[in-house]
């Protein structure tokens, strides 16, 4: 036959809610929301930003809003990336893909050199980037005299080629819109001059 626990007193049950329920704790001035949530491992945990022996400071790369970034780096390396609060476009906060630059820096997969595949090829070879210049400015030129066209039949002017096609990012800001289309329509007399963030 199981032996039923004794019951316990008032005295006693009042005892234990003025020791664990939540408002009597409170009302102690014992925070609740503090100490009786936290994780026995939360208590080590410390802020990455701790680590960090020097903060920079950056501009988020993804689009023209321009949010501040302060870069904390250790040993020279980057180790965490936050919205600089000084700044009056962004006060500090990041959209969701500034908050992810972090991983734009450090990821294995992000090119820091300059690659060429040869017409016909299947492989990439490493180039310097004053070759890649030339070559894009050689190929831009020669596309543009052989396909430029200075008039219609009838006389009418164009100066125009429909050959070359310039594709903006959204971080271009208005200087340096202004210069492409000052040099790609008014110098090369390129049509299909867009950008990212129209289309
Ligand atoms: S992508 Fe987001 S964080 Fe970066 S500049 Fe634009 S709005 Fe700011």
């Amino acid at each position: 036959m199981s032996r039923q626990p004794p019951r316990r007193g008032l005295a006693e049950r009042a005892a234990e809610f003025a020791r664990e329920w939540s408002v009597p704790r409170q009302l102690r001035g014992a925070d609740h929301r503090r100490e009786a949530a936290e994780a026995a491992i939360s208590r080590t945990l410390r802020p990455r930003l701790e680590e960090a022996d020097r903060v920079g400071t950056s501009i988020c790369p993804y689009c023209a809003v321009g949010c501040a970034q302060l870069i904390y780096a250790r040993d020279g390396r980057p180790i965490h990336v936050e919205g600089d609060p000084r700044s009056p476009v962004n006060q500090g906060t990041l959209c969701p893909k500034g908050a992810a630059t972090f991983g734009l820096m450090t990821s294995p997969m992000r090119l820091d050199r300059c690659l060429h595949r040869v017409p016909g090829a299947t492989a990439w070879r490493e180039v310097t980037l004053d070759w890649a210049m030339d070559r894009i400015a050689h190929l831009v030129r020669r596309t543009r005299d052989e396909t430029f066209v200075k008039d219609l039949p009838d006389g009418t002017p164009l100066n125009h080629t429909l050959g070359i096609a310039s594709m903006g990012g959204a971080t271009l800001d208005n200087e340096e819109n202004y210069l492409i289309k000052k040099l790609f329509s008014g110098g090369l007399g390129m049509v299909f001059v867009e950008n990212q963030a129209r289309v």
